[in-house]
């Protein structure tokens, strides 16, 4: 095991120095959104992992450059994928930042820069981690491949193909992600997967126009009422979902994953006051840890159709429209659900269109694996504190790409304040999290290397 008091003990002395190249990195417009400073941006990295000796190359795809890089220790220790990306989200409205998005500012122990915590400052202290075990050790104590991407803000659109393509060369035991937050309650976290998104739009149609409701309502169909009756054999007052099949894949938590959702800290009240709430969603009872990670969720969207303008109008509508998605969990399958909805919809409705948006898969690593005691005392050691274990989350990420097209465990483990305010203008990350960051993916990599293959 490596010496990780000294490791620490480097990254204390050059907190100057990491924050004056953090500075540097972040001080880049690398909008992906907008075209802006994507090559420079991947050529800096190669660059800089190239100082740190690490092989790298900037592959080149349809869309923004993915950055790969490659330390190979030894091939009977463990191997780790870090993944990253180097975009940031479009700084606007910028007169709404306090200082200039692409100058980082300290105040009150926060840098605030755009994409500072998303992604830049999160993956650039895993880049530093490595640096410092490499001064102090000269080795690693594992495998290790950086992955960054050019095209997270924009939904990643290549980077599956990057995947299927490189599947082998690319293979790794574990996959690790810093991004995101650490819990609202500040605790730090290790999320296991993410839940996946399943879109569609239901289509009615009526008469070839709209008609009068008195001269041939009762006559002719109603294209709402159609959509209001389909709708209601989708999903019943209860809650639950009554699709044919649609919980055939879904799993109870093993013992294991019901223990971590037990134990998340979610403050239901807060949650309701904050969003003036008397009520929550049904079933009543289910806890928000579970309706986030266990459950899958249908949505309307929303229902379009007729006329909602000032005052009234007697009109029966020839069309109307629902716009629905599906939160997906583990091991339900994107394709699968929209296949089940549309053959509900020709069941209950045959006149009405179903009409598929995709969407992306769901993702889930066993809280089971063997990788999460060395994230856990990695975590510890670097952070004094236990990570909260989420088995998953409830928003969509292309985490499946990990678990799905390469077949490796996949962990996120964030280094953010949960107020950092990504995607929005006064983005920020405390300072001491990113040298805790530093810390931590230096610590992380150090317990894996201890792990027997
Ligand atoms: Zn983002």
């Amino acid at each position: 095991m490596i010496d990780l008091k000294a490791v620490f003990a480097h990254i204390e002395r050059n907190r100057d120095a990491f924050l004056e190249r953090l500075f540097e990195y972040v001080s880049q417009p690398t909008i992906s959104a907008h075209g802006i400073g994507i090559e420079a941006a991947a050529a800096f990295l190669v660059d800089l992992l190239k100082q740190i000796g690490i092989e790298c190359e900037a592959v080149p795809t349809p869309g923004c450059p993915i950055v790969v890089g490659r330390w190979l220790e030894s091939p009977v220790l463990p191997s780790a994928l870090l993944y990253g990306h180097y975009d940031v989200q479009p700084p606007d409205p910028l007169d709404a930042w306090v200082s200039p998005p692409f100058e980082p500012t300290i105040r009150d122990g926060r840098i605030y820069a755009r994409g500072v915590g998303d992604n830049k400052g999160q993956h650039f202290a895993n880049l530093l981690a490595l640096e410092s075990i490499l001064a102090c050790e000269g080795h690693l104590p594992c495998n290790v491949t950086f992955l960054l991407e050019g095209e997270e803000e924009v939904g990643s659109p290549h980077i599956a193909g990057f995947m299927e393509e490189r599947k082998e060369s690319l293979r790794a035991d574990l996959a690790i992600t810093s991004d995101g937050s650490v819990h609202e309650s500040g605790r730090p976290c290790v999320t296991y997967g993410v839940r996946g998104v399943a879109s569609f739009e239901l289509r009615a149609r009526g008469a070839k126009r709209d008609v009068h409701s008195g001269n041939l309502g009762g006559i002719v169909p109603n294209p709402l009422w159609d959509l209001v009756h389909l709708l209601a054999t989708m999903k019943n007052e209860s809650g639950e979902i009554t699709i044919d099949g649609l919980y055939d894949d879904v799993e109870p938590p093993t013992p294991r994953e019901r223990e971590a959702l037990d134990a998340l800290p979610y403050d239901t009240i807060r949650i309701m006051n904050e969003l003036d709430l008397d009520r929550l969603d049904a079933p009543q009872e289910r806890s928000i840890a579970d309706r986030l990670a266990v459950w899958p969720t249908l949505t309307i969207n929303g229902l379009h159709g007729g006329y909602s303008g000032e005052g009234m109008k007697t009109v029966l509508p020839c069309e109307a429209i629902a716009k629905c998605d599906i939160r997906l969990v583990h091991d339900q399958s994107r394709d699968d659900i929209l296949a089940k909805v549309e053959a509900h919809v020709r069941e209950y409705a045959p006149h009405v269109e179903f009409v598929s948006y995709g969407g992306m898969e769901p993702s889930k690593t066993p809280i089971e694996s063997p990788f999460t005691e060395p994230i856990r005392q990695g975590i510890i050691d670097a952070q004094g504190e236990e990570p909260l274990l989420v088995p998953a989350l409830g928003g969509t990420l292309p985490d499946y790409v990990f678990t799905r097209i390469l077949g490796i465990p996949s962990f996120v483990v964030p280094y953010a304040n949960a107020d950092e305010a990504n995607h929005a203008p006064n983005e920020n990350l405390e300072l001491e999290r990113f040298f805790s960051g530093i810390r931590t993916g230096a610590a992380i990599l150090a317990h894996l290397g201890a792990v027997p293959r």
